[in-house]
């Protein structure tokens, strides 16, 4: 069964169409109702840090919207906090949580809750580590079914072949974000890697948790 309500939590402004563009879309495609929260103001994206804060903060904001609308998510939601300063506190996870118990999603996708050490530093920005665990804590008993970005372990891959020029799309809205240049290659090379392990042109991947059993009390 696909899922019918899909929340995205992630750190920045750009990470849900850099990370699963292509699984959003199609979730969309699939009839979901998918929904975002974002935990940082994303004030620290600029290559020059002179720029006031105030108006890189505005014009991400007007980005994630756009970029949100290409792929036909329903709302974009924020907790503002400072962009790098995200750490997996009892606060962050009670915001995380009302959002999650306010839609009940389905679904919740998220950043890799870790450190991943057997690939590079890069993926392991400190504020993707902090909001990826967080959520997996915010949503613990919540009954979703949780997908994490699959840096490490990936078991499960979804076929986003027809939703690529979609992605990109979404990726072109985030002007701040790419320098005065298109779509990073990269993407692209990542999407076709992991479509070459899941048997089809472009994937992305996930490590997925199935719900919690129903009536599971805990110890
Ligand atoms: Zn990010």
């Amino acid at each position: 069964m696909s899922p019918e309500r899909v929340l995205v939590v992630v750190a920045h402004p750009d990470d849900p169409e850099f990370l699963f563009g292509g699984t959003i879309a199609r979730l969309v495609a699939d009839g979901a109702d998918v929904r975002y929260l974002v935990c940082s103001d994303g004030r620290l994206g600029a290559d020059d840090p002179s720029l006031p804060t105030a108006g890189l903060v505005a014009t991400r904001r007007a980005e994630q919207h756009a970029a949100a609308a290409v792929l036909g998510v329903r709302e974009v939601r924020w907790l503002g906090l400072p962009d790098g300063e995200l750490a997996p506190t009892l606060d962050l996870r009670a915001a995380i949580a009302r959002e999650i118990e306010r839609f009940g999603p389905d679904l919740v996708i998220t950043h890799y809750p870790r450190r991943a050490l057997a690939i590079a530093i890069e993926a392991s920005h400190p504020d993707h580590v902090a909001v990826g665990e967080t959520a997996l804590s915010a949503a613990w008993g919540a009954g979703s079914e949780l997908w994490v970005a699959g840096y490490e372990a990936a078991d499960h891959a979804v076929d986003v072949s027809d939703f690529v020029e979609r992605k990109e799309r979404a990726l072109l809205c985030h002007a701040s974000q790419l320098g005065g240049g298109g779509v990073p290659e990269w993407t692209r090379h990542e999407m076709a890697a992991a479509g070459g392990r899941a048997g089809c042109r472009y994937a992305e991947e996930f490590v997925r948790q199935p719900p919690m059993a129903v009536g599971w009390r805990g110890w």
